[in-house]
């Protein structure tokens, strides 16, 4: 069954996209936790990091590039979170692998 992410990657779902390549996009997160909360998905679907195998790994660096680079461009670069949930009791409710960037406020430290 495919994911919600899946249905904005092909189009079916609209989404407001930020950024696109050949093998990623981001968007805003539609449940915003803050002023900048941007969501970094690959367009292969992987369940979670954890199903990531090694030969597909290079994705973590596009991931970190394009991170940095919207962290720049929504001038959240000396203050944000870069995170992904893995399971269902560490807050994961898509099961397609995206990170959450998150800033623009003062964060604090992890729960
Ligand atoms: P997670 O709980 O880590 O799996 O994160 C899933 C995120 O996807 C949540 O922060 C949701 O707010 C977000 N989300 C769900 N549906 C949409 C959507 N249609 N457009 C943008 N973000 C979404």
């Amino acid at each position: 069954m495919s994911t919600i992410f899946e249905k904005i990657i092909s189009g079916e779902l609209s989404s407001e996209k930020v950024f696109e390549s050949e093998t990623l996009i981001a968007i805003k997160d539609i449940n915003p936790q803050a002023p900048v909360h941007l969501l970094i998905i690959p367009k292969k679907a992987y369940p979670s990091l954890q199903e990531v195998p090694k030969e597909d790994l290079s994705i973590m660096r596009e991931i970190i590039d394009v991170s940095q680079a919207l962290a720049k461009k929504f001038e959240v670069a000396d203050n944000y979170r870069l995170l992904t949930n893995i399971g269902i009791k560490a807050g994961q409710s898509v099961f397609h692998l995206h990170f959450h960037l998150i800033g623009g406020k003062e964060l604090g430290p992890m729960a």
